[in-house]
Parts: structure tokens; C-alpha cells; sequence
């Protein structure tokens, strides 16, 4: 490997300017910007490192809403061993607003500090040209890959990936694999390099009333029915003080955690405290500490309120009785949880306590997938990620976070872990996101190290 990290070493430079010209699109999906030259932008890359590329459109609708999807980039090329790596990453960015807050414009990558600030540069931009590195050092110094590597590159998980489910389920052949490469990942406050091996799924629903057929004067509240009383009453029969959710069978197919899990999660350094002090408070939801606190954030599910809207919200006093009210709720769900069967969970719920008035519109749902900590895989990248950073990495059996993994574990059945460039002030999806240039070179040394463990 010391050739191959030496030849990442000496390039370094190159990968920043290349990583600077991919950031200088704004690739904004939310916004539908620049979205078909990025795509080109990526395919030129893989191309010009020999892949064989294709830009192929999402299906036409899928099962959670029918909004167009963007085009997903396919490379491949081929190594000497008979094993693939798949690598999925995504080429769009987050919105960039609120622009007055960036210290230097977010489509204007700037080096200053030893980081490379840009929209995107860490996620996941900074991942794909991290990518595209190691396999140009595998390629200038040995002539071929260790093992065949794949990249699908989506243009739309930052809005939740629409019909990734079924474009993998249509092209299972093109891309069928050994394992795969997550987008993301990195290292912890103290540098520690984390890898992680599955996501929470995530259920988003829109909970409304109403009540009257239109707003009326609040003294009619002795008589008329208030939709924001009837909203609330509704939302306490959900959750309780507990913090447990209250549906009947929300948690019956919840998976518990397997006696290697519960080894991982013990192995892992508590953020407990930096997070409570951060947050400005001194004792977690349900008390929870040490490992409960790490064994919660991680394994459980949440059923979590985002948004609050009735009657009068703006300055000073109105008296008034709202007909509406609504509010919007996601529950980050966990293996086994169905998104389609809690979202009939929820209805059958609020119609048995009286809330059958309480509609569920259902606005994004998508399950939750994990990879066994005792696959052979997360040994591979156990090793190579250690060979990377000189230190032994982190092992999380799942991340908080949600992302569209499950049909790659699923439906193609492939181990799939992350390790990437990351550091937790990476600011991404916010102001000032950033990555270090140090975690870059060590992130595509990683995926150097694990391309030439997997062609063994
Ligand atoms: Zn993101």
C-alpha cells in the first residue's frame, strides 16, 4: 500500500483542484439547478479514468409521491479479481441560503486553514473525488484496480431520493456487487475514524384538523370546537411524558439488538456530554446516560413533532378560534419497522381514541437497513481503514441518520458500510460547510486500503 498512498500523497493537489471545479456547481436539488451539467461533470471524471459511464433516468413515479427524479450517474470498471465494489455517493448539494451567513460564497470554493470550504465539498462531493483519487492511484501505479469497482452517483438524496428504490429494484444486473461503499462517514472530535453500517428508515406524515368551516371569534369558544385543542389533545395520545410512543404495535417489530451489537455499542466513546453541553441542558430525554444514552440515540426509534401551525402566529393578540390546524411529525424508524404499516399503525390509533376527524397525509417513507456487525465486510473495512489512520476505527452498528440504503441491502443483498472524509464541524447542510484537506487525503487513503483488501 506505501506506493499507493504515496502516489495520494503526491496528488493531492490535483484532487483539490479537481474536488474545487466539482464544487463550483451549484448542484442543487431542491432547486433543480445545474443539475444536468453536474451529471456530466461526474461522468467526464469516471470516463477519463477509464470507466465505462452511463447517465440513466430514475422510473417515472414510485411508491412515496410521483415528483420527476433526477438522473443517476453509472460507472464501472473492471478489476482483477472477480469481486465488486459498488460505491454510492450522490451529486447534488443542499440549498446553500442563508448566504449571509457563509464567511466566502458556497459556489466559490476558498482554501483557508488547511480546509477547503464549499456548498457540498463534504457532502458528498468531497466523498466522490475522495473515490475517484483512490482508484487513480491503484490505476497510475499498478495499471488495474485490485477488484472491479461500480459507482452510483443519484442526484437527489439531499430531497429524499425519490425512486432509488425502485431503480435499484429495474437494474439489480447492472448493479449486482460483493459490497458496498456508503456515502459519508469520517472522523470524531478527537479523530477517531468512524465506520457505520446501517441507517434509521424514516416515516414524514402531515397530521390535520379542522374543526369549523372557517376562523371565528374566540368567544364562540364556549360552544365551538377549537382545531388546534382538538390537534394537541390528538398529538398527546401519540407520545406520552415518557417519551414513548403511545401507538398500539409501534414497536412490536422492532428489532432488538444482537449480543455483537451490544459489544459495538459498548465500544463506542460516549458523546453524551459534549451534546448535552452543547445543547445548553444537563440530563437527556427519559434520563437516559452512558450506554442507555448511546443505546437510545442510536437503536431506537423516535416519533418526533417538526412543526406546529394554527390560527394566529404573528405579533401581539388576536382573539381568535381557528377552524385548522396541522402539524408535522417523523418517526426515524428502525429494523424491522414497515414505514407503509405505521403509517396504519397511526390511522387506527387516532380513530381509536376518538380522533378519527385527524387526517394522515403520508409524505416520505423509507425503511431502515443494517448490516451485521459480525459480516466479514466490516472486518475488511475494520483493516482498512486502520491502515489508512494508523488508529483503530469506531464501530457503529447504524447511524442516527436516514438514507436510502435499505434496497441496496435488501434487494441486492450487499454488506455495506461508510468511511469518508468527514469531521463533526463539517457545517453540512448549513453555512461555512467545510472539509479538512487532512481528513481528505486520509479518507481516499482509506478507500485505497479497502479497494486492494477487497481484490485479495
Ligand atoms: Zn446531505
Amino acid at each position: 500500500m506505501k506506493e499507493i498512498f504515496q502516489h495520494i500523497d503526491d496528488h493531492l493537489n490535483d484532487s483539490i483542484a479537481e474536488l474545487t471545479e466539482l464544487c463550483k456547481l451549484p448542484s442543487v436539488s431542491a432547486q433543480g439547478t445545474a443539475i444536468e451539467e453536474t451529471a456530466e461533470h461526474v461522468e467526464a471524471l469516471l470516463r477519463d479514468l477509464g470507466f465505462e459511464t452511463k447517465i440513466m433516468p430514475k422510473p417515472e413515479s414510485g411508491q412515496t409521491g410521483g415528483s420527476k427524479a433526477q438522473p443517476v450517474v453509472y460507472g464501472e470498471l473492471r478489476g482483477e479479481s472477480p469481486k465488486t465494489l459498488l460505491f454510492y455517493d450522490h451529486y447534488d448539494v443542499q440549498p446553500a441560503e442563508p448566504l449571509d451567513l457563509w464567511s466566502t460564497p458556497p459556489f466559490q470554493p476558498t482554501l483557508r486553514d488547511g480546509k477547503l470550504f464549499a456548498r457540498g465539498v463534504s457532502d458528498n462531493k468531497g466523498n466522490i473525488v475522495a473515490r475517484l483519487t483512490a482508484v487513480r492511484a491503484w490505476r497510475d501505479i499498478k495499471g488495474k484496480l485490485p477488484c472491479s469497482v461500480k459507482f452510483c452517483i443519484e442526484g437527489d438524496e439531499e430531497i429524499g431520493s425519490p425512486q432509488m428504490e425502485e431503480f435499484v429494484d429495474e437494474h439489480q444486473d447492472l448493479l449486482s456487487a460483493d459490497a458496498c461503499l456508503w456515502e459519508g462517514g469520517g472522523v470524531t472530535w478527537e479523530g477517531i475514524p468512524q465506520v457505520t453500517f446501517g441507517v434509521k428508515g424514516l416515516l414524514y406524515v402531515e397530521l390535520e384538523c379542522e374543526t369549523v368551516n372557517r376562523d371565528a371569534h374566540s368567544s364562540y369558544a364556549t360552544v365551538l370546537p377549537n382545531a388546534a385543542w382538538r390537534l394537541v389533545w390528538a398529538l398527546s395520545t401519540i407520545k406520552g411524558p415518557d417519551e414513548r410512543v403511545l401507538i398500539d404495535g409501534f414497536y412490536d417489530s422492532v428489532r432488538p439488538a444482537t449480543p455483537e451489537e451490544q459489544a459495538a455499542l459498548e465500544a463506542i466513546p460516549s458523546e453524551e456530554a459534549e451534546t448535552l453541553e452543547s445543547y445548553g441542558i444537563d440530563r437527556a430525554v427519559a434520563g437516559v446516560s452512558g450506554l442507555d444514552y448511546t443505546k437510545r440515540y442510536l437503536m431506537d426509534p423516535t416519533g418526533n413533532i417538526d412543526g406546529l401551525t394554527s390560527g394566529y402566529e404573528d405579533e401581539g393578540a388576536k382573539t381568535v378560534l381557528p377552524a385548522k390546524a396541522l402539524a408535522k411529525m417523523d418517526f426515524r424508524l428502525v429494523p424491522d419497522q414497515d414505514p407503509d404499516e405505521i403509517v396504519e399503525l397511526i390511522r387506527k390509533h387516532l380513530a381509536s381514541n376518538g380522533f378519527e376527524d385527524v387526517k394522515v397525509r403520508l409524505l416520505a417513507g423509507e425503511r431502515a437497513a443494517r448490516t451485521p456487525v459480525t459480516d466479514p465486510f466490516v472486518q475488511v473495512m475494520r483493516d482498512a481503514v486502520r491502515a489508512a489512520y494508523n488508529a483503530e476505527p469506531i464501530i457503529l452498528p447504524t447511524m442516527a441518520g436516514t438514507g436510502p440504503l435499505h434496497p441496496f441491502v435488501s434487494t441486492l443483498g450487499l454488506p455495506t458500510g461508510d468511511c469518508g472524509i468527514g469531521y463533526p464541524d463539517a457545517r453540512i447542510h448549513a453555512p461555512n460547510e467545510n472539509i479538512r484537506i487532512e481528513d481528505f487525503r486520509n479518507g481516499a487513503k482509506a478507500v485505497a486500503a479497502l479497494i486492494g483488501r477487497f481484490g485479495e
